[in-house]
């Protein structure tokens, strides 16, 4: 049979999402997905939203929902984009930056496994820095790197290792040439967010998601904050490509989800103290885990990430490993609730 494909297509390694099985119930630590359901005022905003609108497109820009993230992120509607998920802005992002001839892109070795994906779908150049000895991202070889921008992913990601903003505001000020692209999709489980740097930086974009800290993973919606010249950049991008991303359900309830930082910042400060709890648990029985600075902890052990992975899928409890070489001893878990987490170490202490 004659194949339609382009070679184009055919040549490329698309990113494997996380597995999502439906063939029993799972304790489902693999996706780190928040543990604690969407505020009260996203749910109120989901129940009364009214269907007939459905009828008309939303607005293109999602222009009350970039108002509400700015009132939420101290900054204006002309530095706010918003798009299909954080993976969507993320994407555009390479053909809003970076051009097929040039000094490409650069990002850790280990880190958001999406990036070269991204870069390589739309024919940008990359360059990888290895992550230091201690699994800490190396800014100072990223200083020295030739290139035209940086995906930094912030907390890191699956160290679950973060940046505080000096650490980040000194690194941008040695990098006035290179656009930072800081991809803070755990930063509400940190609380060192770049966004304060934007009105400092035209060389900094910051780049959120409502699937973690907003319990909205369901509803896909992220959004990247920056000066005007980048945000018009990430416009032009998706008016090439898709003028209505975000449908109006999900500006709706983005929207009022936003606007309850309280009910958020609560629930942020449970994930935060079970991290703790859960860490020293992982550590008693043998696992080495950097101090984590997201809601997942990268857990090492000697017998293996393929190894726990299938005691721990056999036993009702999904996590997340990797085939590569550096990663092979590591798995990842999502922290979720007090119960979900005890699941997963009684199923650990049954097999280790
Ligand atoms: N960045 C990082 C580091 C992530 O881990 C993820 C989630 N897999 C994303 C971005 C994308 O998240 P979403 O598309 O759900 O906003």
């Amino acid at each position: 049979m004659k194949s339609f494909l382009s070679e184009f297509i055919s040549s490329l390694t698309p990113y494997t999402a996380g597995e999502q099985p439906q063939d029993r119930r799972y304790v489902k630590l693999n996706t780190n997905e928040n543990p604690y359901p969407p505020s009260p005022g996203a749910e109120e905003a989901l129940r009364s939203f009214d269907g007939a609108k459905l009828r008309l497109y939303p607005s293109p820009n999602a222009d009350a929902l970039r108002d509400a993230i700015a009132r939420a992120e101290g900054v204006e509607r002309e530095n706010v984009f918003c798009g299909n998920g954080s993976d969507e802005v993320l994407a555009l992002c390479i053909p809003a930056f970076f051009d097929k001839e040039g000094e490409g892109a650069a990002f850790a070795d280990i880190t958001y496994s999406f990036y070269p994906v991204f870069c390589d779908f739309f024919s940008v150049p990359y360059r990888i820095v290895p992550l230091k000895e201690d699994y800490t991202m190396d800014l100072a070889a990223f200083s020295r790197l030739r290139c035209k921008g940086i995906l930094l992913t912030n907390p890191n990601a699956p160290t679950g290792i973060g940046i505080n903003r000096d650490t980040m505001d000194a690194f941008i000020a040695e990098n006035p040439d290179k656009l930072i692209i800081a991809d803070e999709a755990y930063m509400g489980f940190y609380g060192e967010s770049a966004v304060p740097l934007v009105k400092k930086y035209s060389n900094l974009l910051v780049v959120k998601t409502f699937s973690k800290y907003y319990a909205l993973a369901g509803i896909r919606c992220g959004y990247a904050v920056g000066n005007p010249e980048l945000i018009r950049g990430l416009f032009a991008a998706k008016d090439c490509f898709n003028s209505y991303p975000v449908d109006a359900l999900c500006q709706a309830v983005c929207a009022a989800a936003v606007s309850d930082a309280d009910y958020y910042a609560a629930a942020a400060e449970k994930v935060k103290s079970e991290r703790t709890r859960l860490r020293q648990e992982l550590v008693k029985l043998g696992f080495f885990v950097p101090e984590s600075a997201a809601n997942f902890l990268f857990a090492g052990h000697p017998k293996g990430g393929e190894f726990i992975y299938r005691g721990l899928k056999e036993r009702g409890v999904l996590v997340r490993f990797w085939n590569t070489d550096k990663l092979k001893n590591f798995c990842r878990i999502t922290v979720g609730t007090p119960e979900e987490d005890d699941a997963l170490l009684s199923a650990l202490r049954e097999m280790l």
